[in-house]
């Protein structure tokens, strides 16, 4: 396939690029014929490599493999991945970085938690990145409630209240959520001190202790030995 001639001159932002060089439902990524970046232990980076940063901290707070229908669909596989990560040192995000970011707003009611969740996806390659939980907006639902769960960047049951609940896919720095208006470059509109971050894209993330979650809906078997519950996590964790 030929490159498109967009590429050669602007290959320093990809995802502009990739914009330029769209041809219906194709999108031409500039550095498909770069060889991509050696990574170190903790880089996280996209399939299509638009995405590159280092994890926020050496190891994460924990690892969740969860089995539940909403991370089947949000990772097209039999289970999500996430891993568990102070916010601090990663949030506000680099502005380079978040240029490179679109964010789906799942909406709480969804999952078990009832919050809204920010859902950072590579706008080039698709592939998710990272997770954080929005505060409510609007003060007409109930208080949040902390659960066990939070932590584990799922929500956790799927198939829960779905209708009527759309979605929001924006790459606008203010978005409607379900519940209002919602800043996201406004540390104030997140709530909790900890991110989840994809497991797949982090490069020598140690599975070892990663525990199965929502085993109650998985579809593939689970390892014998491993640390698993039928749904949340206790909340010890
Ligand atoms: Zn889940
Ligand atoms: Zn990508």
């Amino acid at each position: 396939m030929a490159a498109p001639s967009a590429a050669s001159s602007a290959a320093a932002d990809p995802v502009a690029t990739a914009r330029m060089t769209m041809d219906g439902n194709m999108i031409f990524h500039p550095d498909v014929r770069l060889p991509l970046p050696v990574l170190q232990p903790g880089d996280v980076r996209c399939q299509c490599g638009a995405i590159h940063f280092r994890v926020p901290s050496p190891t994460p707070l924990g690892v969740y493999h969860c089995h539940c229908p909403e991370c089947r669909r949000q990772s097209s596989s039999a289970y999500g991945t996430s891993a568990v990560y102070p916010v601090r040192g990663l949030f506000p995000l680099d502005p380079v970085l978040r240029s490179k970011l679109s964010v789906y707003i799942r909406p709480g009611a969804r999952s078990r938690t009832g919050r809204d969740m920010a859902c950072y996806f590579c706008t080039v390659c698709g592939a998710r990145v990272l997770h954080r939980y929005l505060k409510r907006r609007g003060g007409t639902t109930a208080a949040v409630r902390p659960r066990p769960d939070d932590r584990t960047g799922c929500g956790g049951g799927g198939d829960l209240g779905g209708d009527g609940a759309e979605g929001t896919e924006a790459t606008e720095t203010t978005i409607k959520s379900t519940l209002g208006e919602v800043d996201l470059e406004d540390e104030a509109s997140y709530d909790g001190t900890t991110l989840t971050i994809k497991g797949g894209l982090i490069a020598g993330l140690d599975y070892s202790q990663a525990v199965h979650i929502y085993t109650e809906q998985a579809v593939v078997d689970i390892p014998p030995g491993v640390e698993q519950y039928p749904g949340t996590p206790p909340e010890s964790r």
